[in-house]
């Protein structure tokens, strides 16, 4: 076994780390962990430290970790078949198995599922076909689409172009001009205090119809949505929400794409996030819960809609020309097949619900009446709370300040991972499904001392 200093010095000059202050990085300014193991909700690293992961990784491990049940298929798959591409009709068993199990827990009018690798390159993939359906229905100007601001759809030229944070764009040349931003569905920072929900709903949906209306319905073709704002801050849309967005999109013939990367497969406590809040979208994105991250794999869901377009498509122009050298590969799609047969069999849907639940309430009553937090919300197995200098102004703490991210050092320091998310002093949680009432308590616990530490 190499020696820790070999580790972090052969770290620091070969390992080009994403989504990391790289110069901090090479100065050695940041921590480096090595995370050697996980069982459950914990990881350990080379240190010796084991660490409760309230965040399941980058909200993927969503079965827990040091599954055997999982490891095991993927062991056999890979002594199997290692590989076979899925291009002109082939597959594997474990692939078609997937797709249909897919299927059966997708809603009803959810028709084909088409395998990628992530969630970058699976809205990479909704966006071409998206396009490919216009120009096969003779409507070659209806391109644009519309994303939110704080969305978060992946870091790919059009993905990162969807995802509505400056630091994704900036100094990236993005967004690219076919891609338009409307308001985040954030009620906590609603741009009049006095708005009541109801009103901020009807808000954003006149915002939308507004953004089509100057931009021209016929040139827009789709709006791609989370179900619950992820990366973004955790932020449920206020009520009516979806039902409201859903109309205007009707009444426009826009598109739909609900990305279910991390709501999908239970987190809400329910199976998708479309199933929660009544979403009937024409494309869904899956990612992250598919395999809970044993292997990487990700999916694109269509529509009869958008499907039989599809194959009018090809009958007209041949053969599409998408695909990628893995999609569908074996190995993922044995490490989904054994994740969603766990998933189903251990009751992580409903625990999600519960557990969930029980974190939320927990954390407003141990947090709820402080000074500096301003707001906690959450669905499902989702919880964040955001810090703010004045609560009753909502006058927010310069970012300057680091006070998220402080918090979440202090939270570290207490062995339990959260995250502070990238926009705002948002600490975020997103626990592995199979969480505890137990390890709920100890996070809510150890939020409230990293609270205490650094706001007093
Ligand atoms: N969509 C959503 C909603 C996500 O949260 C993410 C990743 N956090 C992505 C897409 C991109 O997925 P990936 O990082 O696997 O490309």
């Amino acid at each position: 076994m190499l020696r820790n200093d070999q580790l972090e010095s052969w770290d620091r000059e070969n390992f080009f780390h994403p989504s990391t202050h790289l110069a901090q990085f090479a100065r050695g300014e940041l921590p480096q962990r090595v995370v050697t193991g996980g069982s459950g909700v914990f990881i350990e690293d080379r240190d010796g430290n084991k660490l409760m992961d309230a965040f399941a990784g980058l909200y993927c491990v969503n079965v827990g970790y040091g599954r055997t049940e999982i490891a095991d298929a993927i062991a056999a798959q890979a002594k199997e078949l290692a590989y076979y591409h899925s291009y002109v009709g082939h597959g594997t068993e474990a692939s078609i198995t997937l797709a249909k199990m897919i299927l059966d827990r997708a809603p009803a009018n959810m028709s084909k599922v088409y395998f990628g690798l992530g969630g970058s390159d699976a809205n990479e993939t909704n966006i071409k076909l998206v396009w490919y359906m216009n120009n096969i229905l003779g409507r070659p100007e209806k391109k644009k689409i519309i994303s939110r601001w704080r969305g978060y759809h992946g870091s790919g030229l059009m993905t990162g172009s969807l995802t509505g944070l400056e630091l994704f764009h900036k100094k990236f040349d993005l967004p690219l001009t076919q891609v338009i931003h409307t308001e985040a569905p954030y009620y906590f920072r609603r741009p009049d205090a006095a708005m009541t929900e109801a009103e901020f709903t009807a808000h954003c949906a006149a915002e939308l119809e507004k953004l089509i209306e100057a931009e021209g319905a016929d040139t827009i073709a789709a709006f791609i949505g989370e179900p619950v704002l992820g990366t973004g801050g955790i932020v449920p849309p206020p009520a009516g929400y979806w039902e409201a967005i859903q109309k205007v999109l009707k009444k426009h013939d826009i598109l739909l794409i609900a990305d279910e990367v991390v709501t999908g497969f239970g987190r809400l406590g329910t199976m998708f996030g479309s199933d929660h809040y009544g979403i009937e979208a024409d494309i869904i994105t899956i990612a992250k819960g598919l395999t809970s991250a044993y292997a990487p794999l990700s999916g694109s869901i269509v529509s009869d809609k958008v499907w039989k377009v599809l194959e009018q498509g090809t009958d007209e122009f041949g053969a599409i020309g998408h695909g990628w050298t893995y999609s569908a590969h074996p190995i993922g799609a044995a490490a989904g097949v054994a994740n969603l047969r766990l998933i189903d069999s251990l009751g992580l849907v409903e625990n999600a619900g519960t557990v969930g639940a029980y974190l939320n309430r927990a954390m407003k009553e141990a947090l709820g009446d402080h000074a500096h937090v301003g707001d906690i919300r959450g669905e499902g197995m989702l919880c964040a709370v955001e810090f703010v200098e004045d609560r009753d102004a909502r006058r927010f703490f310069g970012a300057e300040r680091k006070v998220g991210p402080q918090i979440a050092a202090a939270l570290l320091k207490r062995d339990v991972i959260g995250r502070a998310m990238p926009q705002g002093d948002i600490l975020g949680f997103a626990p592995p499904l199979c969480l505890t009432q137990d390890e709920a308590d100890r996070i809510v616990a150890a939020t409230q001392e990293a609270v205490s530490e650094v706001l007093g």
